[in-house]
């Protein structure tokens, strides 16, 4: 099979190791890569949003499937449009990729199909907004309907404090992501992350993950696009995996299906465990970044036959899903000043830091002209390690990290310390 890997980050590079490990992947494309991803694939330059070069792309290269790691491309239309042209391609068209690209959206088909999820008002105007805000209490949890690259979420203490939000968003704080807001209830309990796979028909569960948002240590200090995750989440049982698959991601798949936008690709649900059960608090149409990564360091099989059997309606005939029972957990190693004034061109030397069965995955990597290893982004590196528990694969995984240099780098030294806690007894 050929297949096109389209995206640039520590996701990506995940997915081109899996990918091009497999024996049924003939020839791996990647665009626009990063130097992790040379390893596995021939890096290309591709700009995702130009679909007509994409789709002239695989028709020179006989390609037989795209996979598409980020959800731009996807909220965009590229899958629509390669479907178009025969090609096949893992994630969603543009109608059902609105599950990302509109948090209203994704409300109001809870609605309709009565899943869980936290109680809300959409609202279009500042004034409508604060007329909303008087049917919630403190924390007022306030978003803005569109892409907003993970920062579109506000959550306020007090009824000023989300007056003024509210505010800023509709005077462009999140440009047009902003211009439509969805207020929302605050829901209290642990927060999990729950993979499935869909063909539109069949629907797989694909593991859990637990990821950390915040830069600093015990969770503290501004959001970030995460500082690293581990898979499985215990927190998610057998029980709670059973009740997200049928009270939540069943009912959205058939409903959409029903409503002629039918869903192909991955389905990232982001779970608040309740008291009164799995709440859905957001979805995402593709692979979490770093959840990915760890989900494909535990994942046994052939990546490209189940994306493929994805793309093509066959998920029925698939191989089961297999992963292995050991935990896998991701350190990212970040560029200082990472989330507001990331220092860029630092020096890396990743040393023997593989030596143990770690991998480092490459998020925001690039080649100096000398060819060292250079940062280029927020979040560089993704230092993944595999252990019988997270206890031993959080140990896996900084001894990978102490092996790096990278002086203008920092990580969090914590990563799974809920899990690790909790395995402590
Ligand atoms: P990201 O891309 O970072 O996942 P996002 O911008 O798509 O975020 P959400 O996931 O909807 O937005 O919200 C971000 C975070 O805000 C959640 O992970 C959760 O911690 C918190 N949050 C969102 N909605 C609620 C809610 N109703 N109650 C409590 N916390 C919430």
């Amino acid at each position: 099979m050929n297949i096109l890997l389209l995206g640039s980050g520590g996701r990506e590079h995940a997915l081109a190791w899996k990918l091009a490990a497999a024996r049924s992947c003939t020839m791996l494309y990647a665009a626009p890569g990063n130097p992790g991803i040379a390893d596995h694939a021939d890096i290309v330059a591709l700009d995702a949003s130009d679909h007509k070069a994409v789709i002239g792309f695989c028709h020179e290269k006989g390609i037989d499937l795209v996979v598409v790691g980020p959800e731009a491309p996807l909220v965009a239309g590229l899958a629509d449009d390669l479907r178009g042209e025969g090609i096949a391609v893992f994630g969603p068209g543009r109608a059902a990729a609105q599950l990302e690209g509109s948090k209203g959206f994704t409300k109001d088909l809870c609605a309709r199909a009565n899943i869980p999820t936290a109680r809300y008002e959409r609202a279009t105007s500042l004034e409508a907004a604060w007329g909303a805000l008087k049917h919630f209490n403190a924390p007022f949890v306030l978003k803005a309907d569109g892409l907003a690259a993970g920062k579109g979420v506000v959550i306020a203490e007090t009824r000023e404090d989300a007056q003024h939000a509210l505010s800023e968003m509709f005077d462009g704080r999140f440009g047009s992501a902003g211009s439509e807001v969805v207020i929302e209830e605050f829901m209290r309990g642990e927060e999990a992350s729950f993979f499935a796979l869909t063909d539109g028909e069949t629907i797989l569960p694909f593991g859990s993950a637990q990821d950390h948002k915040r830069v600093g240590e015990g969770d503290t200090g501004p959001n970030t696009g995460g500082m690293g995750a581990y898979s499985p989440a215990p927190v998610l049982t057998e029980d709670l995996v059973d009740r997200a698959m049928r009270e939540i991601v069943v009912p959205t798949v058939r409903t959409l299906g029903a409503e002629g936008m039918p869903y192909c690709g991955v389905l990232y649900a982001g779970l608040m465990l309740t008291d009164e059960g799995p709440k859905l608090v957001e979805y995402n149409i593709r692979f979490g970044d770093p959840e990915c990564q760890v989900l494909m360091m535990r994942f046994e099989g052939d990546l490209p036959a189940l994306l493929m059997a994805c793309a093509t309606g066959d998920l029925s005939k698939a191989d089961p899903v297999r992963f292995s029972d050991d935990t896998a957990l991701t350190v990212v190693m970040a560029a200082e000043g990472y989330p507001d004034t990331p220092k860029k061109g630092g020096v890396i030397e990743l040393g023997d830091a593989e030596s143990d069965g770690a991998k480092v995955f490459h998020a925001g990597t690039a080649r100096g002209e000398d060819g060292a290893l250079v940062s280029s982004g927020g979040r560089v590196l993704n230092v993944t390690a595999r252990g019988s528990n997270a206890t031993q694969a959080q140990a896996a995984a900084y001894k990978a990290v102490d092996a790096i240099t990278f002086p203008d780098g920092f990580c969090r030294r914590d990563i799974g310390w809920r899990e690790v806690e909790r395995e402590k007894g």
